[in-house]
């Protein structure tokens, strides 16, 4: 049975709709479409607040997909706002965090993008950049220009991790991101670094899978096939969960 992945949902006011204006809790397509070619079925948990709801999201799921997104609230890893945060949601934060928490106490996969890697670090404890202009020796385009799918960066991918199983030594990764992890949470490892050494994954240490990349591998599949590589190295996991949940 294809194990159901729960992809967390970004809040966004549409215009292009026949109501401009309405706010609409939804995901991008290539989430989705990474989530089935990877062997997943994937459902859409929207942002809600109310904390039994969240707890049924985090158990009717194999897996949890924690998606990219605007910045998060820096009072939540005890920093004020500097002058380069950029747009902030409290009420997805909130959202996201009793989701990985839930998910984790029920010992369930969960695969991290983007801000999804930033979104985690902070539910375990660890801090952010606000802005990658305040790391020392940042020199790297990490906010491309160019195509989605297009590779940007080299990133080291260290031995021991399992993002070390799935791609090796090395890949080149896109690059859509204006803060990065400072000070990574108790018992994760940093698994992925760029060149100019911002952190670029991380993962939790022990049997559970929590594994976050900062890049955005769900737009580069279909050029890069290693990259479909981990979402279905995480399918997997989720399919191991679904099959343990279902023994008598
Ligand atoms: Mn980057």
């Amino acid at each position: 049975m294809r194990p159901v992945i729960g992809i967390t949902a970004n809040s966004i006011i549409a215009e292009n709709t026949y109501f401009p204006g309405s706010e609409r809790s939804c995901v991008n397509v290539e989430y989705i479409q990474a989530v089935v070619a990877a062997g997943g079925t994937p459902i859409v948990l929207p942002v809600i607040n109310n904390q039994t709801a969240i707890h049924r999201q985090a158990q009717i799921i194999d897996g949890l997909l924690v998606t990219g997104g605007f910045d998060i609230h820096p009072l939540l890893y005890g920093e004020e706002p500097f002058e380069r945060l950029e747009f902030i949601d409290p009420d997805r934060d909130n959202h996201e965090i009793e989701l990985v928490t839930m998910a984790h106490g029920l010992n369930k996969p969960i695969f991290g993008i983007c801000r999804g890697i930033q979104l985690i670090n902070v539910a375990f404890g660890g801090s952010l950049y606000q802005d990658i202009s305040q790391s020392p020796g940042s020199y790297i385009k990490h906010m491309q220009k160019s195509k989605r799918e297009v590779a940007g960066h080299t990133v080291e991918i260290m031995k021991n991790s399992r993002l070390y199983e799935v791609f090796g030594e090395f890949v080149v990764a896109n690059s859509f991101h204006h803060q990065a992890v400072k000070e990574v949470a108790a018992g994760f490892m940093v698994n992925a670094l760029s060149k100019d050494g911002i952190i670029e994954g991380i993962e939790k240490a022990g049997a559970n899978f929590v594994v976050a990349v900062q890049w955005h591998p769900e737009h580069m599949i279909y050029r890069y096939p290693v990259m479909l590589n981990l979402f279905k190295r995480f399918v997997t996991e989720a399919a191991k969960w679904q099959q343990q949940s279902l023994l008598p």
